[in-house]
């Protein structure tokens, strides 16, 4: 199979859908690799990289999409890329197809077969593609909440470790999912005061054993959020109801009562936000304030971290796509009832429940 990676065209992406090493494992299996050149510049993967794991560089994007079989991405396509697209051409990559029905519209057009990375799941019904994206958000939620609790970027001038004598800055993380989890390690690496708030007991027992106690666990309610908000200097979001817009957790008044200073990090801000106050931001300004708290809404936050965002995708994207390559897309979703439920798009039609709920009136 002829594999296509594109440089990616998102403002400020630098994400690339296969590393060298990942093109190298296709190549291994003898299939041949595709990639626009400079596709991984940015993060450092030079065409030389590429070519030296033996693949080839086009220098247009056209000539991938017109020659390669599948092509490997990371972002969702672009309305000139969906155009590019055609039948009988597989598409692994992410799509987020609910909120967008043009982009839904554009690849039921294509009539291409469509696996979303977001809905491939695994054997604890968990989504393993989607998992490493979420490590490297609940990481980068402390090393952000960390830098803007510094005085000159607005904060309250707490270093979260404190210093022998001085007590350490107090981190509350509501919902201790992947994120959550990710968020606290580094918090408590960092030698912070650690609090995690979640609504499922099991979870807060797991938690506790990870932790080894290390962490305070706490059933999350109403009240609970209110009196940890109260004293907290960072304040993580991680929230994750599938399927659902995440529930406005934090409201106006409790954000009001928070510490002058005290920085929000909202990383749910894809499924719009779980504090009152939310609004998306980007890279380039990351942070707002409102009623004296920083506010740091993200919601590309691993594209900040593009070079290990990259590494992390791949090593979970490279198994699936192996799968794909090897046995052809139908021996290989008949096969594996994982790789089918990234499904979403096919032959011109949509094949995933959820996204035919979410836009079902407007397809
Ligand atoms: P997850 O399913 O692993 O964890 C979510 C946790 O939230 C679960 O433990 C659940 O019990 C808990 N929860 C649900 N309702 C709650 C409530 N009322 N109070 C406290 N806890 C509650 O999900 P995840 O992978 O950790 O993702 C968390 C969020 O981060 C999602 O919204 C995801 O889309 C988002 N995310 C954003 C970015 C970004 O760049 N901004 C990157 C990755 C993930």
């Amino acid at each position: 199979m002829l594999i296509g990676v594109p440089k990616e065209i998102k403002n400020h992406e630098y994400r690339v859908g296969l590393t060298p090493a990942a093109a190298q494992e296709y190549i291994q299996n003898g299939h041949s690799v595709l990639i626009e050149s400079l596709a991984g510049d940015g993060i450092g993967f030079s065409d030389n990289d590429y070519i030296a794991a033996g693949a080839t560089i086009t220098a247009s994007a056209a000539d991938v999409f017109a020659n390669a079989d599948m092509i490997i991405k990371v972002k969702e396509p672009q309305p000139n890329e969906c155009k590019m697209l055609r039948e009988g051409q597989i598409l692994y990559t992410y799509l987020h197809l609910a909120p967008d029905p043009q982009q839904t519209e554009l690849l039921v057009a294509s009539k291409a077969t469509c696996i979303a990375y977001e809905t491939v799941t695994d054997n604890n019904g968990a989504l393993p593609l989607l998992a490493p994206m979420s490590e490297v958000a609940g990481r980068m939620a402390i090393q952000a909440g960390a830098h803007y609790l510094e005085k000159a970027q607005g904060g309250n001038g707490t270093l979260l470790g404190g210093v022998p004598g001085v007590a350490p800055g107090n981190v509350v993380i509501i919902g201790g999912g992947v994120v959550g989890t990710n968020a606290a390690k580094m918090a408590l690496g960092l030698g912070a005061d650690v609090t995690i708030l979640d609504r499922s007991l099991p979870r807060l027992r797991e938690l506790d054993d990870i932790f080894g106690g290390a962490v305070r666990t706490i059933y999350s309610t109403t009240e609970a959020i209110d009196s940890y908000s109260r004293t907290a200097d960072l304040v993580v979001g991680a929230v994750l109801i599938p399927g659902a817009a995440a529930p406005k957790l934090l409201t106006t008044e409790h954000i009001k009562n928070m510490k002058k200073g005290s920085v929000l990090v909202d990383v749910a801000i894809d499924q719009g936000g779980c504090f009152a106050t939310s609004k998306a931001t980007t890279h380039q300004e990351p942070v707002y304030v409102i009623d004296d708290v920083v506010h740091y809404c993200v919601a590309n936050m691993p594209g900040g971290v593009a070079r290990t965002s990259t590494l992390a995708l791949n090593n979970a994207t490279l198994p699936f796509g192996l799968q794909i390559a090897n046995k052809g897309y139908k021996q290989a979703l008949l096969d594996n009832e994982h790789l089918l439920n990234g499904l979403n798009v096919h032959q011109g039609k949509v094949t995933y429940k959820a996204v035919v709920d979410a836009l079902g009136e407007t397809l």
